[in-house]
């Protein structure tokens, strides 16, 4: 067994009050610089929405990540069609400024000067890379806050419906299926990456010691082929040096145990940080599982428990240090993926193992199911009510489990039954055993 290390991070998302202190802090830190000023190394995204840059997802449009051939092993999906136009430079599938918005600045002068009257003040944006107003905005990163709801044509839920009859009137179809969340996103740091494998340059690498995903600044030529091939386009290309940069993991910092800056200044306090030692011989095998909903479990069978005596020993043969073996044991990564198994992979069926994972939002009850009985947080009632839960599980299934409902379901009820816990050990109906 050969036994390697990846830093990894999990983020709560009931946590996420959707601020952007992340992502504001991450860009003073790395990407305030000419070149990178639409370069968000951590984004916040509104969902239901395009996310950022626009329709990332869409990887029939993109071609990003890996497919599995009919022979069972994997290949770019923009290799293949690279391949078809026979030319390694014709790179088609890149978002272009649009796709990312205009970055901005205001007109502060109009904003001061305005006369006063009984309207908002409304400054005009101008493009801060050509100073031209920005006259025709029809979307931006976080547009879709205005427009939280229920997918179209969402089948009404029985359960709602039910109680909808109950309390006549009192709350309108629209807002009982209207939902909103936040999904904050930095670079996974993938175990099989996409990017890398692209890189005609070889500038891309994932670093040993920790799995950090990186560019050789000196090394990139500037082909893009990474941006093509991240599905989840998170390699960005700098207009003004012509090199691709990414996010680092903050690795300066975790070099001398420091968290890294999104998580440290995060006012949700919902990123966990730490190592998790996995079977490196495992992981091509594991991307290529034929059924997409067996990509989770497949994954989560790559990782190593560092509490157990054979897998620190292997670790050592492995050539993990001493002090990496104890974080892994000391990880609440670890912990929250597969002890208590309440974290899941964004979309894996991407199949690059991404190692930023994410507990889903239990998210907040309609009132009329609370009065129900099944807030939500009684475990007695959770079958009931987690189907009467605002966000439809199948919604999470599609981003964290390819569409599998049974792994959503199965956290929702864990992390339902530790709520109801901590409330009736808050209440001081039961002692805290943890
Ligand atoms: Fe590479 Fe990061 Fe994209 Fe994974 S998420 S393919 S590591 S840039
Ligand atoms: Fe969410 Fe934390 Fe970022 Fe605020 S700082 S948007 S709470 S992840």
């Amino acid at each position: 067994m050969r036994v390697m290390a990846q830093i990894a991070m999990v983020m709560n998302l009931d946590k996420c009050i959707g601020c952007h202190t992340c992502s504001v802090t991450c860009k003073q830190a790395w990407t305030n610089r000419q070149g990178t000023e639409y370069v968000w190394f951590n984004n916040v995204e509104t969902l239901p929405g395009q996310g950022y840059p626009r329709r990332w997802e869409d990887q029939e449009k993109w071609r990003g990540g890996w497919e599995r051939t009919r022979s069972g092993t994997l290949r770019l999906r923009a290799g293949s069609r690279l391949k078809r136009l026979g030319n390694i430079f014709a790179n088609p599938e890149l978002p272009g400024i649009d796709d990312y918005y205009q970055p901005w600045t205001y007109e502060y002068k109009n904003l001061i000067d305005a006369p006063a009257g009984d309207d908002l003040p409304v400054a005009r944006p101008v493009s801060s890379l050509t100073g031209e107003p920005l006259d025709t905005i029809e979307w931006g990163p976080n547009w879709d806050d205005n427009l939280g709801g229920a997918p179209r044509n969402a089948p009404r839920d029985p359960i709602v419906e039910k109680i909808r009859d109950e309390v006549g009137e009192r709350i309108r179809f629209e807002f009982e299926q209207s939902f909103m969340f936040y999904l904050p996103r930095v670079c996974e740091h993938c175990l099989n990456p996409a990017c890398v494998s692209s890189c005609p340059s070889g500038a891309m690498y994932k670093r040993e010691e920790d799995g950090i995903v990186l560019v050789d600044q000196d090394d990139c030529r500037g082909w893009r082929m990474c941006v093509t091939g991240c599905p989840y386009k998170k390699v960005y290309f700098n207009h003004s040096t012509g090199k691709a940069e990414k996010c680092t993991f903050c690795f300066p910092r975790i070099e001398v145990g420091l968290p890294t800056v999104c998580s440290e200044t995060c006012v949700g306090r919902m990123r966990y940080l730490g190592v998790m030692l996995y079977d490196a011989d495992k992981v091509t095998e594991a991307a290529s599982v034929e059924d997409e909903h067996d990509l989770y479990p497949s994954q989560l069978g790559c990782f190593l428990d560092p509490h157990d005596p054979a897998v620190v020993a292997a670790a050592k043969a492995s050539g993990i240090t001493h002090e990496w073996i104890e974080a892994a044991r000391r990880s609440p990564v670890y912990d929250l993926i597969a002890t208590y198994q309440v974290a899941l992979p964004l979309h894996p069926e991407y199949r690059t193992m991404p190692m930023v994972w994410y507990v889903p939002p239990l998210s907040p009850v309609v009132e009329a199911v609370a009065a129900s009985g099944h807030d939500g947080e009684d475990a007695g009632n959770l079958f009931g009510a987690i189907d009467a839960l605002r966000i439809p599980v199948e919604y999470l299934a599609e981003l964290l489990t390819a569409g599998d409902t049974v792994p959503v379901e199965a956290v929702l009820h864990r992390m339902a039954a530790m709520r109801a816990y901590m409330r009736r050990v808050n209440l001081g109906e039961e002692r805290d055993e943890s």
